[in-house]
């Protein structure tokens, strides 16, 4: 970390840039799964990205948060080279990340399952756990309420519905207090009104808060309603950049999604015929 000049930390303050990937590539075997991506995530911006299945997303979110090493590419974030480092010190540096339900124990009350990451995060024993049970409480209920779920604080977390354990997996998120979170297919599973409500949820945390969010999500509906801008990978490259006008016009996008003759609003019916999943 040592390496890193100063005057790189003031290029990413002078252009509001948190996370600057640059010519990120990574390939398993002959796939290139991701191969030569570049993208800024702005300070405060609602970044999606989309693409098809197998275009390289979860890759290049597996890259950012260190469980994959690039083969070629920088990632820096707020100027430090995140290359190389593992998952918990990329975290430590204020890149979070949502996981999935099988992540939160069943057992625990809501509550306490936003204590055990806030303990977590402050660097504090898990055996010390048991006798302090009003540990981190007051903040675990602060971000309980941030996230919709305040009311539910003392109920076990497996008697939630499922858009309700998203909601609390936020909180979680948002106890390790990220700069950056990173959000890969937040909404799987879930209906599509259930996705409206937690997108725009995030959306205003992150207009509350100033953090910056990149996520993924598979209803258009969802992205063009919510994401500040839009970036497209399709095989592995990124083909597209820009605002919910500017990707829904864009040829490429259209081209890699339908084919010829299809638009995004028929596109989302479809998938709201089928449950939206996939
Ligand atoms: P997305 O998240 O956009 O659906 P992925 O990043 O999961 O795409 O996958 C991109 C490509 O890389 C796919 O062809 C996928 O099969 C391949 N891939 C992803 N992870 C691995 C892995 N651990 N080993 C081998 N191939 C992988
Ligand atoms: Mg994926």
């Amino acid at each position: 970390m040592s390496e890193v000049g100063m005057s790189e930390v003031d290029m990413s303050e002078v252009d509001g840039s948190e996370l600057a990937v640059r010519s990120l590539a990574k390939a398993f075997g002959g796939v290139r799964a991701v191969d030569g991506v570049s993208f800024d995530v702005g300070r405060g911006e609602f970044l999606a990205m989309i693409g098809p299945n197998g275009a390289g997303k979860s890759t290049c979110f597996n890259l950012i948060n260190g469980q994959l090493r690039p083969d070629a590419g920088t990632i820096r974030f707020q100027g430090t080279l995140l290359n190389g480092l593992p998952p918990r010190a990329v975290c430590r540096l204020g890149i979070g990340r949502t996981f999935q339900v099988a992540a939160t124990f069943g057992s625990m009350t809501v509550a306490e399952n936003v204590q055990m990451a806030l303990i977590a995060n402050a660097g504090e024993i898990y055996r010390l756990w048991r006798p302090a049970a009003q540990r981190h409480r007051a903040r675990a209920l602060d971000l309980l309420a941030q996230v919709g779920m305040r009311e539910a604080a003392d109920r076990a977390n497996r008697e939630l519905a499922y858009g309700d354990i998203k909601r609390v997996e936020l909180a979680i998120a948002l106890a390790g207090e990220p700069r950056l979170l990173l959000m890969d297919e937040p909404t799987a599973g879930m209906a599509p009104g259930e996705r409206h409500a937690l997108i725009g949820l995030v959306k205003r945390l992150v207009a509350q808060t100033g953090i910056s969010v990149l996520f993924t999500e598979h209803s258009m509906d969802v992205v063009f309603a919510y994401a500040d801008r839009i970036i497209v990978l399709a095989r592995g490259k990124l083909i597209a950049d820009g605002d919910a006008r500017a990707i829904r016009a864009n040829p490429k996008v259209q081209e890699v999604y339908f084919g010829s003759g299809r638009t995004f609003a028929q596109a989302d019916n479809a998938d709201d015929a089928n449950g939206g999943g996939r």
